[in-house]
């Protein structure tokens, strides 16, 4: 973990949007879609036309719901507010909001390491539409031309507030995650932050030591990755401490976050923040939901990444090493952990349910979830088997997920993927240590560095067949 200098310490709160994954927006029947045409979903309503007339979806009620339970949030009566400011991606010059009382109150969040960090609201809103700057940088200053697509334009959003209550970098990035997590878990929103479904801002304070009264913050947007989230944190920490070290003093602004350059940069100040002139929204009724529809959602929310971590475990035997710690967080945080406790249930050995999940699995994108977990489990069992050597089971499951499913074996044997037997395992050996004395003579005396070139060209030889475990129990019999 990194560490601030001269006993500094960073103040950090997280807001970040959600969208809702509902099949229409917020307040009109316009399909909620990423990726259509530019400018095809939208109509009167979420184009602002006069006369048109909001109608509150119920889904993104139930959803936001769904949110607000999973983060512990007191669930309240709420209502909705204009939020007036000009923007051209935003067609009625003001954004349907929540103000004073959001749907979901004060609640709180669980770091895997233990940290509890207060959700100070989640409220529901709608997106505003989205602006292209052609040309120039991709910002607005030297571009040629701006490009305005309303299909984004009263998607529905929850903003969730967090507390001041993260102190790093990396707690800050650990945050976003587990928050992402709950967010796919709860089945409210998917959670891509790189198609602008999760949206990250950072606001940033140091102070000399824990006990000192916060300091001014800073905001920083355009975060939309992890990664980026740690980075800028950091440097917007960095920066502010060199400033106050320098005797200066800190201008509480927002700050744009240059990825390529790796700093943050002044967007605009606190004293051109626009004065929001809020008002009750007219047009739309108070959020009444009742307990039986907010115990409802409650009933049906599954495990949440806390629970099923500690689920993962148990199935692990309870004592998994760093390693597979590692990988179980992972498995959890992309969703994935569902065929690790599925292949352990099916008798697939956890160690190999764990590792292939987490690491193979995992990588091979959102395609996975179109795979069958009985096709998944068949193939681990061929593994388990030693039916398949571990790189062949990696490959067979590249080519399952490519095609959705099917039948591993039937897909190994495409790939002329045989179970070599020990027999011609020997034979192989004997020609290998015949071509390469020396080195056989260094093995033998005790230079274990030469496995892997043994095993290195055993696998050649025999183009990936061959079985790791089994080459290097042979390798050592033969040592003696
Ligand atoms: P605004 O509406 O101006 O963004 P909010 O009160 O909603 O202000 O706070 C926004 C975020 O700023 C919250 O996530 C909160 O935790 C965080 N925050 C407030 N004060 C500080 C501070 N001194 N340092 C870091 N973060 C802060
Ligand atoms: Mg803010
Ligand atoms: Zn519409």
């Amino acid at each position: 973990m990194s560490t601030l200098p001269n006993g500094w310490e960073m103040v950090v709160g997280l807001e970040v949007h959600t969208e809702l994954k509902t099949q229409t927006k917020l307040f009109c029947g316009c399909a909620n879609a990423f990726g259509s045409e530019p400018n095809t979903n939208i109509c009167p309503v979420c184009l602002g036309l006069p006369g048109s007339l909001p109608v509150l979806n119920e889904k993104a009620v139930e959803f936001a719901i769904r949110i607000g339970t999973a983060l512990n949030c007191v669930i309240q009566g709420s209502s909705f507010h204009r939020k007036n400011y000009f923007y051209p991606d935003q067609p009625k010059d003001y954004q349907i909001s929540q103000y004073d009382i959001p749907i979901n109150g004060i609640g709180f969040l669980d770091l895997p390491d233990g940290t509890k960090v207060g959700i100070e609201r989640a409220h529901l809103e709608e997106d505003t539409g989205k602006t292209t700057h052609v040309g120039g940088s991709g910002r607005i200053h030297g571009s040629d031309e701006s490009l305005v697509d309303y299909n984004r334009a009263g998607v529905p959003l929850v903003e969730i507030v967090s507390a001041p209550d993260i102190r790093s970098a990396e707690q800050a990035r650990g945050y976003a995650a587990e928050l992402r997590a709950i967010l796919i878990a709860s089945g409210a929103s998917d959670g891509r932050m790189e198609e602008g479904s999760m949206r990250v801002d950072a606001n940033v304070s140091v102070r000399k030591g824990s006990d000192a009264p916060f300091g001014t913050r800073c905001e920083i947007k355009n975060l939309n990755s992890l990664r980026s989230l740690q980075r800028a944190v950091d440097f917007e920490a960095l920066r502010q401490i060199d400033l106050l070290e320098a005797g200066e003093s800190i201008t509480q602004e927002t700050r744009h976050w240059d990825e390529d350059a790796g700093r943050t940069q002044t967007m605009r100040s606190k004293e051109e923040a626009n004065d929001y002139r809020y008002f009750p929204e007219p047009d739309l009724v108070p959020i009444n939901p009742t307990q039986a529809f907010i115990d409802e959602i409650a009933r049906s929310l599954p495990a949440m990444p806390a629970q099923r971590r500690v689920e993962l475990i148990a199935q692990l035997g309870g004592d998994p090493t760093q390693a597979q710690r590692d990988q179980l967080m992972a498995a959890v945080e992309l969703n994935v952990d569902s065929f690790i406790t599925g292949a352990i249930h099916a008798g697939v050995t956890p160690a190999i349910a764990l590792a292939r999940t987490a690491n193979e699995l995992a990588a091979l994108g959102d395609e996975i979830f179109s795979l069958p977990l009985d096709d998944y489990v068949a193939l681990l069992k061929l593994e388990d088997a030693g039916a398949l050597s571990a790189t062949q089971s990696k490959a067979v499951l590249a080519d399952l997920v490519a095609a959705g499913g099917g039948d591993p074996a039937a897909l190994a044997k495409q790939r002329g993927f045989e179970k070599l037997d020990d027999g011609s395992l020997d034979g192989i050996l004997d020609e290998i240590i015949a071509a390469n004395p020396d080195e056989w003579r260094r093995y033998c005396e005790g230079d274990d560095k030469l496995t892997g070139f043994f095993t290195g060209k055993v696998m050649a030889a025999t183009k990936g067949q061959a079985d790791g475990k089994a080459v290097n129990a042979a390798l050592r019999t033969r040592k003696g």
